[in-house]
């Protein structure tokens, strides 16, 4: 599988998996469970999740599917804005290290900015770092003004990503985000890459999966991995639906189609608010 380069230099692929709504219904336990074995059979090894997600019930989830397969794993975790202060980012860490499973966290995020000053929750980054908790940090759904103060900060361009919105329908990052990113050499991870299955019946979109032979879900995940620069974690909670997710590796669009699909979802010409979901 493709892969990006972390600011650190370490590689992650293009392609994981989300697990927003998994862990909420013990019906469904097995069946996401089988999806992210899946995801990880086929190298989409970035799991992500969050101590918000059913209140901790994802990371649990998280934590029972990787009980056996921890290190195939390059795990995201989020802590909440309102617990992001220097102690208690730790003492959120140390509840997602339980219900995970696990002794350390890949990649910790700062969900989105809150009251608490980002210098305050990047202190505590750094101590998670020290402590060997977190290996890499970053921030979610931070737009480029409040990356720039980040930067400035010290420790600051220890920053490994920041996680966005990015899909067909909400393209305002490539505007001024997404190339303020990859000048830095920083990876933007795309959420919500299907648009929480928003697009998947848009005219254009579905045109084109027909003409490949593809689903309408394949051409939006190749239509956001066409940026080299952009990784993605759609959530998909069975077997078949990371199995297709993973096979939009291999749809190729065509100058004609990304054509097509820029006339009916026209790219930014100027700067817009980060949009968050
Ligand atoms: P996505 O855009 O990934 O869409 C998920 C929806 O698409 C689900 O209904 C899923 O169905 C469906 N789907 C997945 N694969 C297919 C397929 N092959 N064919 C048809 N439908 C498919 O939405 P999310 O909002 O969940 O975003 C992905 C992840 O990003 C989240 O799970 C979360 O980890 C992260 N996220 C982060 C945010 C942040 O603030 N940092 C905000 C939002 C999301 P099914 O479940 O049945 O497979």
């Amino acid at each position: 599988m493709r892969e990006l380069l972390l600011p650190s230099g370490e590689a992650v692929p293009v392609l994981g998996i989300g697990t927003w709504g998994m862990g909420e219904r013990s019906g469904n336990a097995a069946r996401e469970t089988a999806a992210i074995h899946m995801a990880l059979d086929h190298g989409m090894s970035v799991v992500d999740t969050a101590e918000m997600y059913g209140d901790g019930a994802a990371e649990e989830l998280v934590g029972r599917a990787l009980a056996t397969r921890r290190d195939e794993v390059f795990l995201v975790t989020k802590v909440l804005p309102h617990h992001a202060t220097l102690h208690g980012t730790v003492a959120a860490c140390e509840g997602s290290l339980r219900r995970l499973g696990t002794d350390s966290i890949d990649l910790y995020l700062l969900h989105w900015q809150g009251a608490v000053p980002v210098a305050e929750t990047l202190e505590a980054f750094e101590n998670l770092q020290r402590a060997g908790k977190i290996r890499h940090w970053g921030v979610s759904n931070l737009d480029v003004t409040n990356l720039e103060d980040l930067m400035r900060l010290p420790g600051g361009q220890k920053l490994a990503t920041d996680q966005v919105v990015y899909n067909l329908t909400r393209r305002g990052i490539e505007f001024d985000l997404l190339p303020w990113c990859t000048e830095r050499g920083i990876p933007v991870m795309a959420y919500s890459p299907l648009e929480q299955g928003g697009v998947l019946d848009d005219p254009v979109l579905v045109r084109i999966a027909t003409e490949h032979g593809a689903s309408p879900a394949q051409i939006a995940l190749a239509w956001v991995l066409r940026q080299p620069h952009v990784l993605a974690i759609p959530k998909a909670s069975s077997p078949n639906h990371v199995q297709e997710c993973r096979d939009a590796l291999d749809v190729r669009l065509t100058p004609g189609d990304l054509a097509d699909l820029d006339r009916a979802h026209p790219p930014p010409t100027r700067k817009r608010v980060l949009e968050v979901i």
